[in-house]
């Protein structure tokens, strides 16, 4: 009950001393002591006698006080009035009373209270409804957040890298800042941007920094939050959003991960898609319908450009469209820079290092790593980030935490180090393989061991060479098992080493063309859309004999890089057991400890680096 308002309970008690107040001294006196009640005969009597000071009367009812100061009440006969008895007025101070008049103010109240009681209700209910977040009252409405009022608005100056999106996204900003200037030489205002890019890359960020730059309101709302569970809503949602944006021209709408309402038109899977199918023809509509001038720009966002509807996508829509790519070395760099700018750092940070060592990660990553590092330093009790801080946190977010406490007893432990060092050994031999970073039969997140190797650099295209020495060295793990325990001994330590080598060697022959029967084909489907009800319903466009082809394919690679890793793997039994023996003592081997051990200095890695990151377990 103590969600109950205050104020209601105030307005509760007022109302029971009301009542009280006027049960109790409303009525007179009648509290204090009943008079007797006397025949009428003998008040007449006392009137004669001249005993009586006063009579009340009431309808029929007499309230008689006497001269010595007793009170008698007494009944009369009704339509009859004291003087038809005889009663001398001027003598006996009579006082006539309607009635119900005793009652009337309690009467009033008491008609009053059981609507003042569900006034009550309802205002509590209404209370509830908007304390809580219940929406009952305002479902239609859209969710959107408004910003851009705040003081220390997101600038282009807070988003790193990304040259081109800003670039392009600079006109956007002009066009809300002058207007005018467009609109004199008769050019069209764009509607929509399109911001395409992977989960992290800063697509949300760089729709704030537009409306930050040119000074405007911003109403965001998710894609999913116009997707409710009754039909109508989202549309509804949709015309509010959008006439409140209109009054506050110029302004952004952000729509995030647009997806959710934007797939493709009658492809729906599963319930619910006519919902969307109203919800996005309502956004359309409200696009085709600002009239120029409007000077409310939509900006969307989505990394599943894939399933969009093209309808999106026409001219006068979402023809903008810019690509968010995942940051390079230089703008990890500076992503990193700008997630650091308050908090104190060591002199010997080099952020150019870190950049180097975090291949394929999204700036949400980096901010993500910047901030662990902090936490690494205060849970040391340091003043400054240092390197190695860093150093821990990309180790933290690349192979999840170390579990120190994850015992393996000395047969796993001694598997676990032949496993990792036959990886380990075929990344250092095989020529295409990145260099080794570290080599750990400590457990980290969901792997046994570890052995990450890092590329030199980033690398945006990859050959066939580079993929079967990566499937040779994924498959490194369970080679080494094999040689040194024997065939029926190998454990369930390679699973996701396998899962890995086979998935390549699919994309190999289906995707890439690069298997000998099937050389030049692509059979590829679209990965990943299949929740979204695309290729759900699609066929496979090729017969059962090339499916059959395919598995034959996937199979020769597979076994190709087994026996490669097997033959390698012997032929240097000694470099392995040297380095399972070591990571047997010291459990894990750093990138230049490991050359060392292998008595090379540096391997030198004529070829560019492929993957972005090779991690086997
Ligand atoms: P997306 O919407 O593309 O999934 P966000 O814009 O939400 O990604 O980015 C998440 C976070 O990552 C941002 O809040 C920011 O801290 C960081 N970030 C991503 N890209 C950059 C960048 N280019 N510069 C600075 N920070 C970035
Ligand atoms: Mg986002
Ligand atoms: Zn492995």
């Amino acid at each position: 009950m103590n969600k109950v308002p205050k104020n209601v309970w105030y307005a509760i008690i007022t109302l029971a001393i009301l009542i009280s107040v006027v049960v109790l001294f409303g009525s007179g006196s009648t509290l204090s002591k009943p008079p007797a009640v006397v025949p009428f005969s003998s008040v007449l009597e006392n009137v004669k006698q001249d005993k009586v000071e006063s009579i009340q009367v009431t309808g029929d009812e007499l309230t008689v006080k006497l001269k010595d100061g007793t009170k008698q009440k007494s009944y009369k006969e009704s339509y009859k009035s004291l003087s038809d008895f005889g009663v001398d007025y001027n003598k006996v101070k009579v006082e006539a009373k309607n009635p119900d008049n005793k009652n009337i103010f309690l009467d009033i109240i008491l008609s009053l209270l059981p609507i003042a009681i569900i006034i009550g209700f309802f205002y509590f209910i209404m209370k509830q409804a908007q304390g809580s977040n219940s929406q009952a009252m305002s479902f239609g409405k859209s969710k959107a957040r408004v910003s851009g009022m705040e003081k220390n608005k997101v600038k282009f100056k807070d988003v790193a890298g990304s040259q081109e999106a800003k670039v392009e996204l600079q006109e956007i900003v002009e066009f809300l800042k002058y207007p005018k200037k467009f609109e004199a030489l008769g050019a069209k205002i764009p509607k929509g941007v399109l911001l395409f890019g992977r989960p992290g890359t800063g697509k949300t960020l760089l729709a704030r920094a537009v409306a930050g730059e040119a000074d405007v309101p911003f109403f965001s709302i998710s894609g999913s939050e116009f997707v409710e569970m009754f039909v109508g809503v989202g549309a509804s949602r949709v015309r509010d959003l959008f006439s409140k944006a209109k009054k506050n021209a110029p302004c952004i709408i952000f729509i995030d991960e647009i997806d959710a309402v934007g797939r493709q038109r009658g492809s729906g899977t599963g319930g619910g898609h006519d919902e969307r199918e109203q919800t996005l023809n309502q956004i359309l509509v409200e696009m085709d319908g600002f009239e120029q001038g409007a000077n409310v720009i939509v900006i969307a966002a989505t990394n599943r450009p894939d399933v969009l509807d093209p309808a999106l996508l026409r001219p006068g829509r979402f023809d903008r469209r810019v690509t968010l790519d995942l940051p390079d070395v230089k703008a990890r760099e500076e992503i990193l820079a700008v997630h650091s700018l308050k908090k104190p750092l060591d002199k010997d940070i080099d952020f150019s290092e870190i950049a180097r060592k975090t291949p394929g990660v999204s700036g949400a990553d980096l901010a993500n790593i910047a901030n662990e590092a902090a936490i690494f330093a205060a849970r040391s009790d340091r003043k400054k980030v240092t390197q190695a801080d860093f150093h821990e946190a990309i180790e933290k977010i690349a192979l999840g935490p170390e579990r120190k406490s994850h015992i393996l007893n000395d047969r796993e432990k001694k598997i676990t180090a032949y496993h990792e060092a036959g990886h380990a050994l075929l990344g250092h031999l095989l020529p295409n393989c990145h260099p080794v970073h570290k080599v750990s039969i400590v457990s980290r997140g969901m792997a046994g061991g570890v052995t990450w190797s890092l590329p030199l650099e980033d690398k945006h295209l990859h050959s066939i060479a580079d993929f079967k020495d990566d499937i040779a060295m994924s498959l490194g793990g369970r080679s080494a098992e094999k040689i040194i325990f024997g065939e029926e001994n190998v454990t369930t330590g390679a699973e996701s080493d396998l899962k890995h080598a086979n998935g390549l060697a699919r994309r190999m022959v289906t995707e890439y063309g690069m298997s000998k029967a099937l050389k030049n084909r692509f059979f590829g489907e679209e990965q990943g859309s299949v929740f979204l009800g695309k290729s759900f319903s699609q066929d496979k466009q090729y017969s059962e004999q090339i499916a059959a082809k395919i598995d034959d394919e996937v199979a020769k690679i597979i076994d190709q890089g087994t026996k490669r890793a097997e033959d390698t793997l012997t032929k240097n039994r000694a470099m392995l057991d040297k380095i399972a023996e070591t990571l047997l003592v010291k459990e894990t081997i750093e990138g230049k400890a490991f050359d060392k051990l292998m008595g090379e200095g540096p391997k030198p890695k004529t070829k560019t680096t492929k993957r972005n990151k090779t991690k086997n377990s």
